[in-house]
């Protein structure tokens, strides 16, 4: 983020004109807001799926980045940043890093006074996401390796959280690393998912509201389903 100059960021190398055309899009369907639209214009998606779909990375669905797992369509993204309302300066935490994209778009959101901590179960996957963001220069991101779906307890609280994978129900550690007045996204749901948006208030009191029907992976672990 901070070491890619203007000139390269704009190169054909860069893909910057499928990228803009892609968010363009995402903002006439779905009005995503200009900081989201912003981020996303600056993160190279095709550096973050296999090689083989690289031509794709700029369509808006899910790809394959190996081990059964997925890189979400961009509208979800853009709606999940949208939905979680991410501020400068927030520490954020991500359960599901997978190719490490979702985990760029809000360092761009978070900014350099920010952090965002990513959790991701598979090592193969967590050490090829580290290795793109830092060679992108996000250096606001912390890659994590374990099961997160009982949250990362060595940083919290985080002043948002959101979860890239299906959990049966809201982990109640995640609720408990979230701070008073912050926000948390997270898909529940086996066969039929729905998008939680969950608030929790200065007294510290949850509310919880469903945004719509969604499709992810599952979240496997102590707080996700079983395997
Ligand atoms: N946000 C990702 C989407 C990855 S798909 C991206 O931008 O690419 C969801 C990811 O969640 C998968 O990589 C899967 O391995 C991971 N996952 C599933 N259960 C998990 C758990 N308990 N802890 C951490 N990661 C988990």
């Amino acid at each position: 983020m901070f070491k890619i100059s203007v000139k390269f960021m704009k190169s054909r190398f860069n893909r910057y004109e499928e990228r803009k055309r892609m968010v363009e899009r995402l903002k006439e369907e779905l009005n995503i807001s200009d900081r989201v639209f912003r981020a996303m214009l600056k993160v190279p998606r095709h550096l973050f799926v296999p090689p083989q779909y690289s031509r794709e990375a700029y369509s808006d669905y899910p790809l394959p980045i190996g081990y059964g797992q997925t890189i979400s369509a961009p509208h979800m993204v853009a709606i999940m940043c949208d939905l979680l309302d991410v501020l400068p300066g927030h520490k954020v935490l991500e359960i599901g890093g997978g190719s490490g994209y979702h985990a760029a778009v809000v360092a761009e959101l978070v900014g350099k006074n920010g952090k965002v901590v990513m959790v991701e179960r598979i090592p193969e996957l967590a050490e090829r996401a580290k290795n793109t963001l830092e060679a992108l220069g996000y250096d606001n991101v912390k890659v994590v390796v374990r099961d997160g779906s009982g949250g990362y307890e060595e940083e919290a609280p985080y002043d948002r959280i959101y979860v890239t994978a299906a959990a049966p129900e809201v982990p109640e550690p995640l609720l408990k690393q979230l701070k008073p007045g912050g926000k948390m996204v997270i898909p529940v749901g086996d066969a039929i998912q729905e998008l939680y948006v969950i608030e929790k208030d200065w007294s510290g009191r949850i509310r919880k509201k469903k945004w719509g029907g969604v499709r992810f992976v599952p979240l496997v672990g102590k707080y996700g389903f079983r395997f």
